[in-house]
């Protein structure tokens, strides 16, 4: 959470406009959804100098007081990412290696879980701001450096943005700039959830963790912040949350007093999204 009191309105992310309908508050935030495109997003938000550059690049700044926890990879968060990657890419990977780079790496777990998934002599790679987090992943032997994007001067057949869309200010900017390293005719793979296709906050199945998520999209706004940054999406495999077992994580969560909602099984619009785009300019 910020601790800047100044805040600005701002208006829509992807269209512009500045009419917009109330969704969502939590941590003192608003996210409201645009009259235009629909479009959720954070106003007034911090300023843009308390956005971090570590946030524009991906950053979850909330995590930055749990670095003194020791991480501990979860085998079944791996196993998850593995077999969701190894179906989405299926028709993606044959014998040839590859070269794919993380932005935002984090603890390098999609690393990790690509290992396997990937063709014998492909070349991974992650960039993670949090130097911490980027030391973390390499003490498990895994190739995460905090260099800023500006460095990376290669392009990569595969570049991968998981869980980092909604903390960009600027979405369109970022995935404009990042073009560049993935080659022409690569593949961006993009994961995040479709909150702009919820009526309202109460249906989105966890925290919102504003403001460090500032935007949500749905599937009509990710396609359209894609296609202006030279991008098709080819590929869209979605995936519901809202399983018994998650019903009752919330239960629990709710019963020791987290803010939140409630959520019956097989009810909820909300899809975690993973995204397939080529690189088309
Ligand atoms: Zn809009």
């Amino acid at each position: 959470m910020t601790t800047s009191a100044a805040s600005v309105a701002v208006a829509c992310p992807l269209c512009d406009q500045r009419e917009a309908s109330p969704w969502g508050r939590e941590n003192g935030y608003s996210a409201v959804k645009c009259i235009g495109c629909g479009l959720v997003y954070v106003s007034p938000r911090p300023a843009d100098d308390s956005i971090s550059e570590a946030t524009r690049t991906g950053q979850h700044r909330h995590e930055a007081g749990a670095l003194s926890v020791v991480y501990a990879p979860s085998r079944r968060k791996l196993a998850r990412y593995r077999a969701r990657m190894r179906r989405v890419l299926a028709q993606e990977l044959g014998q040839d290696p590859v070269s794919w780079l993380d932005i935002g790496a984090g603890f390098g777990e999609l690393i990790e879980a690509l290992r396997d998934v990937v063709p014998a002599g492909s070349r991974i790679r992650g960039i993670e701001p949090m130097a911490a987090k980027a030391a973390h992943a390499r003490a498990r032997g895994l190739p995460v450096t905090s260099e800023s994007l500006a460095q990376v001067s290669d392009s990569f057949d595969f570049v991968s943005l998981i869980n980092v869309f909604s903390h960009l200010p600027d979405p369109g900017a970022f995935l404009a700039d990042i073009r560049r390293l993935v080659r022409p005719g690569g593949t961006l793979v993009l994961m995040t959830g479709n909150g702009a296709e919820l009526d309202r906050a109460e249906s989105y199945p966890d925290r919102l963790d504003l403001p460090d998520h500032l935007v949500f999209a749905g599937r009509p706004q990710l396609d359209a912040f894609l296609r202006e940054a030279g991008f098709e999406p080819y590929a869209r495999d979605l995936v519901r949350l809202d399983t018994p077992v998650w019903a009752a994580k919330a239960l629990v969560k709710k019963l020791v007093g987290q803010p939140v909602p409630l959520v019956l099984p097989y009810r909820s619009r909300f899809r975690d999204m993973l995204y397939l785009a080529r690189r088309v300019r």
